[in-house]
């Protein structure tokens, strides 16, 4: 018998959504699948200890590469978004005051209420 799996999320790395991976682990917004944990367990065994390496963007890639990048950086942050918007409209169903919210995101109540109200 298949399992049917509801769309929740998607692949932070690969971009693929819980339906079409094995697993997809969560963080804080960001997600990853087994896929991808398997390739930074790959790429850890393989790579030896030293200073880090530059972040894509600080280092040589063509313009054409760091274009191509752009939409998985965007739906990336997309997603991370909208699970902030979700954690904040779950918090103030708890009743937590934009004060609140304000206050554990660093910001002033306004600034949360302007964020995330969805009101003008
Ligand atoms: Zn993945």
């Amino acid at each position: 018998m298949s399992e049917t799996k509801t769309l929740l999320a998607n692949c932070s790395f690969c971009a693929r959504p819980n339906t079409e991976v094995g697993k997809l682990v969560a963080g804080p917004g960001v997600y990853i699948c087994d896929t991808c944990v398997g390739l930074c367990n790959a790429v850890l065994a393989d790579t030896p200890s030293g200073p880090p390496r530059p972040l894509p963007w600080q280092g040589d890639m063509t313009l054409d590469a760091l274009l191509a990048m752009l939409p998985g950086y965007a739906a990336a942050g997309e997603q991370v978004e909208r699970n902030l918007t979700e954690c904040v409209r779950r918090a103030r169903a708890l009743g937590a005051t934009w004060a609140r919210i304000g206050e554990a995101l660093g910001m002033t109540r306004q600034s949360a209420w302007e964020r995330f109200s969805g009101e003008e």
